[in-house]
């Protein structure tokens, strides 16, 4: 892979951070699954979001088969962070960026496994758990349905998590082999 033609054109997209890592760096947890399966509405409702995406083993050692790892990180300021309709529609246009990076890897002919923000939005309705997933390739789990305390992760990176005011974070991995 050409890293330095990708970091060229990581540098043109309105990120605030991005940083390579290897995947097995990356903290799994069961008790990051027991907190979907207790607070989230999305739980057991689509194939981006557990049980559908796999036990947490499962999906470390889909994750651990991409050895390398990619963070991206977007920040928007919103008027009223609070204002949850305001704050969601954040999050498409960081899945965008999510869409660009994944084939600026796909165009080095890189393998790719990505993990973004909240359940898959692709379909009005999911196709879970009737049939099987309608666009595998468009679908991106979210980071947390895997288990994956990425706090720990960002962390290390000093990611700003708690940014304040009304800014409002989201991040995404790209694994790749
Ligand atoms: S692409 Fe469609 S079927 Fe697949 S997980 Fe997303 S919403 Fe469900």
């Amino acid at each position: 892979m050409d890293r330095a033609l990708l970091e060229r054109q990581l540098s043109e997209l309105p990120l605030v951070q991005y940083e390579f890592f290897k995947t097995e760096e990356l903290v799994f947890s069961d008790r990051v699954r027991m907190v979907c399966e207790s607070d989230c509405p999305q739980y057991g409702k689509s194939w981006a979001c557990p049980p559908g995406v796999g036990t947490v083993e499962e999906c470390r050692a889909r994750c651990l088969s991409y050895p390398n790892a990619l963070l991206l990180v977007t920040m928007t300021e919103v008027a009223d962070i609070a204002d949850i309709d305001e704050t969601l529609a954040t999050r498409e246009p960081h899945e965008e960026i999510t869409r660009e990076v994944n084939a600026l890897f796909r165009a080095q002919g890189v393998e790719t496994y990505v993990l973004s923000t909240e359940s898959c939005a692709v379909c009005e309705k999911c196709a879970y758990p009737d049939g099987p997933c309608r666009c595998p390739e468009k679908m991106f789990p979210c980071v947390e349905s895997h288990g994956i305390v990425i706090l720990e992760t960002g962390e290390r990176f000093g990611l700003p998590f708690q940014a304040g005011g009304n800014i409002v974070t989201w991040f995404s991995l790209i694994l790749y082999r």
